[in-house]
C-alpha cells in the first residue's frame, strides 16, 4: 500500500542474470492453495549450491578412491584432487607460500581447531558481537577477554588498540573478529583490527563465513594470519569447512584429533604403550580418512566465484541490496538492525523488527504467503541481537521477546526474489 515502495519495485532496473543454483525450481505450497517458486533468501545460514559445483561432484564422484594411502589408479587421482582443491582454496583465499590449509567441517569447527593449536598462556581478544561460533571456543584453551560492542569502525579498532595496549606482552595473544556480521551484514574494519593487533605482538583470526560469499578474501593483503569459513555458505554442499594460515602455531600444537592419516610414524615405546610422530603439514590436524568431496566442492565454488568475477558478483548484490533497503526504509514499521548506523556498507544480509509483529509469526508468514525462505530467531549471536533490539535492557545479559528477522541474498539470488520480498 505504500506508493514509494511500488515504485521501487516497478523500477525498470534490470539486475544481471544471477548464478545458477540449485533449488530455485522447487514448488512450496501457499496457504491459499496454489503453489509457488521457492524464493530462498536465507543465504546467510546456508547459501544453495551452484549448479557447477553440483555438477563438479557429480562428474567425479562416481570414480573417487581412498586418498593419501591407495595405490591404485583412481586413489592417485582422489589423491590428486584433494591436494589440487588445497592449493585452489590457498590461491582463492591470497595465501601466504608457507601457509597451511586444513579442511575441517565448518568455521565452528575451523575455530573450535585454532582453539585446541593456542600457544600456553594465551589471551583472546574478541568483541561480543561475535557469532557464538566466533566468541565460544577460546574459553576452553585460554584467558578470554570480551570487549563491547563498538558503534563505528573506529571505535572497534579503538576499543581493540586500547585493550591491548593493557596487556601483559611477554604472553601470547590472539584477536578473533568477524569481516562480516551475520546480523547486520555489516563490513567490520579488518585490515585496521590486523594492523593494531600485529602492533601489540598479538595474532588475528578472521571469521570470514559471511565475507567469502560476497567480497575477495586475500589474506596477505588483509594481513590476517587465520581465516576460516563454510563451505555451505559458499555454495557448496554442507560438511566441510577451513582453516587457513600460519603453519607455526598449528604445526606446534598436538593434533585436533588422533589417528590415522596426521601419523609419520606409530611405534611401541618399549613401556607397553605407543610412541607417535605426528605429520607437520596440512594434514597434522585431519586425522581420519578426510572429506574429500567437501574438499573438491569447496574448491570448485572458488573457481567458480572466481571466474563470474567477484566484481560483478558484489556490484549485482549492491543493487538488490539498494532496492531492499530503500523499499524498507519506506515503511515505517520496520527497523533495519544496524550496528554502526548511517553509512555503514554491508554485504546482502540484512535484519529488522516490524512494529506490531512477533518475528517468527513474519518469517511463517513470508513462507506461507509468498514461499520465501528467511530465517527469524537471534541468528547464534544473542548478545549482539539483543543489544540491536533493545531486548537487554543496556546490560547484555536480558532475556528481552524481541527476535528479528533475517534476509540474506548472494550470487544466486535473481531480481524476482528481493522484489517478491519487497
Ligand atoms: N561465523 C559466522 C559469522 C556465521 O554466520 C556462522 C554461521 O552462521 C558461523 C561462524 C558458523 O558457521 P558453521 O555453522 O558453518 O560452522
Amino acid at each position: 500500500d505504500t506508493p514509494a515502495v511500488e515504485a521501487i519495485v516497478t523500477s525498470d532496473v534490470t539486475v544481471p542474470a544471477p548464478l545458477p543454483v540449485l533449488g530455485t525450481d522447487v514448488a512450496v505450497p501457499l496457504a491459499d492453495g496454489t503453489e509457488i517458486p521457492y524464493a530462498a533468501l536465507d543465504y546467510a545460514a546456508s547459501a544453495p549450491a551452484l549448479r557447477r559445483v553440483w555438477d563438479d561432484v557429480a562428474a567425479y564422484a562416481p570414480y573417487y578412491g581412498s586418498v593419501h594411502r591407495g595405490a591404485g589408479h583412481l586413489s592417485r587421482l582422489s589423491t590428486d584432487l584433494f591436494e589440487e582443491s588445497r592449493r585452489t582454496v590457498a590461491g582463492f583465499l591470497g595465501c601466504r607460500e608457507d601457509d597451511q590449509v586444513v579442511f575441517t567441517r565448518s568455521t565452528t569447527d575451523s575455530l573450535n581447531l585454532l582453539a585446541t593449536a593456542l600457544p600456553a598462556g594465551c589471551e583472546v581478544f574478541v568483541f561480543e558481537t561475535e557469532h557464538h561460533a566466533a566468541l565460544l571456543p577460546w574459553g576452553r584453551t585460554a584467558d578470554v577477554t570480551v570487549l563491547d560492542a563498538p558503534r563505528t569502525p573506529v571505535a572497534a579498532v579503538a576499543a581493540l588498540e586500547a585493550a591491548l595496549a593493557a596487556r601483559d606482552e611477554t604472553r601470547h595473544a590472539l584477536v578473533c573478529v568477524t569481516g562480516a556480521s551475520n546480523v547486520t551484514g555489516e563490513l567490520w574494519p579488518v585490515p585496521e583490527l590486523a594492523a593494531a593487533a600485529h602492533r601489540h605482538g598479538a595474532r588475528i583470526v578472521l571469521d570470514a563465513a559471511q565475507l567469502v560469499p560476497h567480497l575477495p578474501v586475500d589474506v596477505a593483503a588483509l594481513d590476517v594470519d587465520w581465516v576460516a569459513f563454510s563451505g555451505h555458505k559458499l555454495y557448496a554442499p554442507f560438511g566441510a569447512g577451513v582453516l587457513a594460515g600460519r603453519a607455526d602455531w598449528l604445526r606446534a600444537a598436538e593434533p585436533y584429533l588422533a589417528g590415522g592419516g596426521a601419523t609419520r610414524r606409530v611405534a611401541r615405546d618399549g613401556d607397553g604403550g605407543v610412541t607417535v610422530d605426528w605429520n607437520t603439514d596440512d594434514s597434522r590436524h585431519e586425522a581420519g580418512s578426510p572429506n574429500v568431496i567437501g574438499a573438491y566442492a569447496i574448491a570448485s565454488a572458488c573457481r567458480a566465484l572466481t571466474d563470474a568475477g567477484f566484481e560483478h558478483l558484489a556490484g549485482r548484490e549492491q543493487v538488490l541490496l539498494g532496492r531492499l533497503t530503500a523499499a524498507l526504509g519506506e515503511l515505517p514499521r520496520v527497523r533495519v538492525l544496524s550496528l554502526f548506523g548511517e553509512g555503514a556498507h554491508r554485504v546482502g544480509v540484512l535484519s529488522f523488527v516490524v512494529d506490531g509483529y512477533d518475528s517468527a509469526d513474519f518469517a511463517a508468514a513470508l513462507s506461507d504467503r509468498y514461499g520465501i525462505g528467511v530465517r527469524d530467531g537471534l541468528f547464534c549471536a544473542h548478545p549482539l541481537v539483543r543489544l540491536l533490539t533493545g531486548a537487554d535492557g543496556g546490560d547484555g545479559c536480558g532475556e528481552g521477546p524481541l527476535n528479528a528477522v533475517r534476509v540474506s541474498f548472494g550470487a544466486g539470488t535473481p531480481q524476482e526474489h528481493v522484489e517478491r520480498f519487497v
